[in-house]
């Protein structure tokens, strides 16, 4: 779709996003988040909502503010042996403030490595209990002799707010696609800044398009950012028509998708067009009710079509909230194919409608409408002939342009094409969608645009 020199660039611009952002310290709230939001609002037009600590979530609450500002382990030379100043990972997030002089024994039950793998500092959070630890590479926490150790995290847990952002790009219709993902981790790449990074491209591109779909992103930290999300946002719900959550999407894995709760939405059945179509090795899982933020969104009483579409996922990543999710495990290469992956969702959605053939008695004279002009060069004459055939034949307002290239074996982009040339020659007229007024003023010039903007 796009020549190899073109896609380096926003793998690159992807990569340096990436860049910026590892070195903060972020958790579901606090200042490290806000600091994220703002970046990210010097690429996207992005809204920054401050929701206050106490306020009543569902059956939950929002969480009093995390701020940190140094924490280490000191031995009785004086020696920092572990220094958030080194990496953030040091501290479990939330931990309450400590200071203190303590025995090795008296500390090691704060102290988290993993023996599986002695070198890399693992990941941990305390968000709903009170309590302070440090986490360290089981080779430095072997290290660590008996002496007197001076103990300090400088951290506050305050009243203050939930942070998230929100960046809308109106289309042609109020119904929504919404694209989420978690803003809540410190200096760990793949989980989670290649799903900020890829998010945050993907609307700097739709931004400059003409569209069908207002498209909603949402950077919210994980879990309670999105339950916080929904239950202010209820009455929007109805327009969500679909939506994925993106994370994991800079590692050199192939690409996942696991399914919306609904198992067969339009949103599955596209991504599994797009997936097939891309020629090479992917997987498809069903819903479960674990993972990220899809927890939330295909909860019953939300059940929103939204699946999740990463690369490898994490249960499956050996690097997964540790040290090693680092800036060498994420490629730009990586990250721009799965922008490309997520862009040609979104092309088979603009363009995905139901169309009624207005000469269904026989076959309607195609050659003297010139309609194989209409058609780009992207295909060759017999496949843009059985395109024109297929969409004629099954566009009874009970077919969709994806069941056509379905039932037809032809890629998606070539069926759409031909509903567009059969539009132009009025053999076509879309179906109405009640809830689509403004779409049938003028509906080739939106996907003319986005079909432009590819080329
Ligand atoms: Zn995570």
């Amino acid at each position: 779709m796009f020549e190899a020199a073109e896609a380096d660039a926003p793998g690159q611009d992807m990569h340096r996003l990436i860049t910026q952002l590892y070195p903060i310290c972020r958790s579901i709230t606090g200042d490290g988040l806000r600091t994220t939001l703002r970046i990210i609002q010097e690429v996207i037009p992005l809204k920054i909502q401050e929701v206050p600590s106490g306020t009543k979530v569902f059956d939950w609450i929002v969480p009093k503010e995390w701020n940190i500002r140094d924490a280490f382990i000191k031995n009785s030379k004086g020696k920092r042996v572990v220094d958030f100043q080194k990496s953030n990972l040091h501290v479990v997030s939330y931990s309450q403030p400590i200071s203190a002089i303590m025995s090795l024994d008296d500390l090691k039950p704060h102290l988290f490595s993993d023996p599986q793998h002695p070198d890399w500092v693992p990941y941990r959070t305390s968000y709903y209990n009170e309590m302070w630890g440090f986490c360290l590479s089981h080779r430095a926490l072997e290290a660590l002799g008996e002496d007197r150790y001076e103990v300090r995290i400088d951290s506050s847990l305050t009243d203050g707010a939930l942070s998230y952002g929100e960046c809308v790009i109106p289309g042609a219709v109020d119904d929504e696609v919404l694209i989420s993902c978690h803003v809540c981790h410190p200096s760990l790449c793949n989980d989670n800044l290649s799903g900020i990074a890829v998010a945050t491209e993907l609307a700097r591109r739709l931004v400059r398009l003409r569209l069908h779909y207002t498209y909603r992103f949402i950077f919210i930290p994980g879990t309670i950012g999105a339950i916080t999300w929904l239950a202010r946002n209820e009455e929007r719900l109805p327009s969500i028509k679909h939506g994925l959550v993106a994370a994991n999407l800079g590692d050199p894995g192939h690409m996942h998708y696991k399914r919306s709760r609904r198992g067969s939405a339009e949103i599955d059945r596209v991504v599994e067009h797009v997936l097939r179509r891309q020629g090479e090795d992917f997987t498809v899982i069903d819903f479960s009710p674990y993972g990220y933020d899809e927890r939330q969104f295909c909860s019953p009483g939300i059940n929103l079509p939204v699946g999740s579409l990463t690369r490898t996922p994490y249960d499956q990543l050996r690097e997964y909230h540790s040290s090693a999710d680092n800036l060498d495990l994420v490629r730009a290469s990586f990250l721009a194919h799965s922008l490309e992956t997520y862009w040609a969702v979104i092309q088979v959605l603009e363009r995905n409608r139901r169309y009624l053939n207005l000469q269904p008695k026989c076959e309607p004279q195609l050659g003297r409408r010139g309609l194989y002009d209409l058609i780009g060069g992207r295909t060759d004459k017999r496949q843009r002939e059985m395109a024109l055939l297929w969409v004629l034949n099954l566009s009874d307002g009970d077919h969709c342009l994806l069941d056509i290239a379905e039932r037809s074996g032809l890629d998606f982009q070539v069926v759409a094409d031909a509903a567009a040339a059969l539009m132009r020659c009025d053999l076509l007229t879309p179906v109405r969608d009640k809830s689509a007024k403004a779409e049938v003023d003028n509906p080739v010039v939106g996907w003319r645009s986005l079909t432009l903007a590819e080329r």
